[in-house]
């Protein structure tokens, strides 16, 4: 299998926008905070976490359940909101990630490359854009999902400008939230990516380290309580590995699985349907 070399640009461009977002955070000392604000962040986060769980993990990746072409174009396009890659790029390196859990050739497994590595440093690594996409071909049949990923970049200003303007007309229209355009975009936009994108590197990097391992799935994976409520389920690791093709990650009752309880709600309207759990597991 061949792999093409990019241009150091990509890598350039992932630490500048990874360090721009963090370092916008600061902002939030010369904005300072609203309730307005702070449920927009919240809002973002759950819109855009949501997208990513359901739609780039659960359908694009594992096709969990079916749904339309609208639908999963929608679910595809908060994935692609939350600023983690394009859909065919998510997917390409999930499926390599199951493939090659925990040994040499996962680019993020903890137990191979370090803690940091896992977590965020392998985003910045020519390996990260190596990827030839070849476990991913079965999507191109979508022209819909490869304009996502082609045009995905143009998502980051379109949210600002988007944000921004939404922000600052609420908070001329109702003066008593105390907010303005600046603060509602630090929050809702700069606060809540890097809180999703952390939430969800967790997945990759505490979720192959620390929690119970229930099955035996021949890697380092992990149920992790934490990452499993933080998550929308996802921290559910070990049981996702021993599962990948379930839509259901938090397969015991009192493991909390938002996403599964969104899609059981989809599926209540009639928007997914076919949800895959496994036979022998769910109580
Ligand atoms: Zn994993
Ligand atoms: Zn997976």
């Amino acid at each position: 299998m061949s792999q093409v070399r990019r241009s150091p640009l990509q890598v350039i461009s992932v630490v500048i926008i990874m360090l721009g977002f963090h370092l916008a955070c600061l902002g939030v000392f010369v904005v300072g905070y609203s309730t307005a604000a702070l449920v927009a962040a919240v809002l973002m986060f759950g819109l855009r976490g949501l997208g990513v769980t359901t739609g780039f993990h659960r359908l694009l990746a594992h096709r969990s359940f079916k749904t339309g072409r609208v639908t999963q174009f929608i679910l595809a396009l908060f994935g692609s909101m939350a600023i983690q890659g394009g859909p065919l790029w998510w997917v390409s390196h999930h499926r390599s990630h199951h493939a090659n859990t925990d040994t040499d050739l996962d680019i993020h497994s903890p137990a191979t490359k370090g803690f940091w590595r896992a977590h965020i440093g392998w985003m910045m690594t020519h390996g990260a854009f190596n990827e030839n996409g070849a476990n991913s071909r079965d999507l191109h049949k979508y022209p819909e999902l490869k304009f996502l990923q082609r045009y995905y970049f143009w998502i980051i200003p379109g949210q600002i400008l988007m944000i921004y303007v939404l922000g600052a007309w609420a908070s001329n229209a109702f003066p008593s939230w105390g907010s303005s355009g600046l603060q509602i975009l630090i929050w809702g936009f700069f606060i809540s990516t890097v809180f999703t994108w952390h939430v969800t590197f967790m997945v990759n990097s505490v979720c192959h380290r620390w929690g119970a391992r229930p099955y035996d799935t021949g890697d380092d994976s992990t149920n992790n309580i934490f990452i499993g409520i933080l998550g929308f389920g996802e921290g559910w690791h070990n049981n996702h590995h021993r599962f990948p093709f379930s839509a259901r990650h938090g397969i015991k009752w009192w493991q909390i699985d938002t996403t599964w309880y969104l899609l059981r709600l989809l599926s209540a309207i009639g928007l997914v349907s076919d949800l895959k759990i496994p036979r022998d597991s769910a109580e």
